[in-house]
């Protein structure tokens, strides 16, 4: 288990006053960056979703941003999937809001009203910690590989549900990062389409750890084409490849400019990680 969950109590759901403010700012800030972000970039008002990256942070604060506004949360670690899933449904459901895979949700993809409030992983999954996460989330983001996909494949037919994927490609090259090689993707993408039990939803990408912003963006225009080229192949299982999960708290302008249609957000919303 990984060493900081000894030290904090993610279940907590009780946090101070002055920490739901400071959250919820967080989030109407955030929320006003990408409503300008989408008017420079000449995009429809609502076209880019914000998902919350909640790691390291508590139910309480997950709540308090969700009472401000937020619609979607994604999570990196099955750990703290498990640690939080009962408890943000059930404070979900108070509220009226359903979170993640619903019990009577046969086909976990299905759920898609304004009360739902999807439930992601975005980070690195190994195949063992399949069966922790399923239960949960609607979308693992994080998918790279053609043998991982088909381990969630054979997962999800077992459960008789249907498992919504985004195949996370390694734009920047860098060597510290997850993602497929760009040079495969549509071969794998289109190999997922064709895996029953999941819905291939689109891509996503972490952006350049750089200062050059048009190598930023370079990488996040090569996403939108990959995208692109995948949904005009019109092979099985691509029809509905979409999404583009690409833009985070120091580079979501750059994304949206280049056609996000989520960008995972953590920092700007909850402030620094006390912890990785
Ligand atoms: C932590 C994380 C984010 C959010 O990063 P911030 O810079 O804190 O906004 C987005 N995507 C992934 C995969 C992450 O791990």
């Amino acid at each position: 288990m990984t060493a900081y969950m000894n030290h904090k109590d993610l279940a907590n759901e009780v946090i101070e006053d002055a920490r739901s403010r400071e959250i919820a700012d967080g989030v109407h800030r955030v929320l006003d960056r990408i409503a300008s972000a989408e008017e420079k970039a000449g995009r429809e008002a609502g076209s880019v979703r914000l998902l919350a990256a909640t790691k390291t942070r508590d139910v309480g604060e997950i709540m308090a941003a969700i009472d401000a506004g937020v619609r979607m949360i994604g999570e990196n670690r099955p750990q703290e999937v498990a640690a939080k899933a009962d408890g943000l449904a059930k404070r979900c459901v108070e509220r009226g809001f359903t979170l993640g895979v619903t019990a009577d949700a046969a086909d976990s993809t299905e759920v898609v009203t304004s009360a739902h409030i999807p439930f992601h992983l975005i980070g690195q999954l190994q195949s063992n910690k399949i069966g922790k996460v399923l239960p949960v989330v609607n979308t693992i983001e994080s998918v790279d590989s053609l043998d991982l996909a088909e381990k969630i494949s054979r997962r999800a037919v077992a459960r008789g549900i249907t498992v919504g994927v985004l195949l996370e490609i390694n734009e920047s090259g860098e060597e510290s990062k997850s993602g497929c090689d760009p040079a495969h993707a549509i071969r794998i993408a289109q190999k997922i389409g064709t895996l029953d039990g999941l819905e291939l939803q689109g891509l996503m990408t972490i952006g350049a750890h750089v200062d050059d912003e048009a190598v930023i963006r370079r990488g996040f225009a090569h996403l939108r084409k990959t995208r692109d080229l995948i949904l005009a192949s019109g092979e099985p299982g691509t029809g509905n490849c979409h999404e583009l999960s690409m833009g985070m708290t120091g580079d979501m302008e750059l994304a949206i400019a280049e056609g996000s249609t989520i960008v995972r957000v953590g920092t700007a919303i909850f402030g620094e990680r006390a912890f990785i």
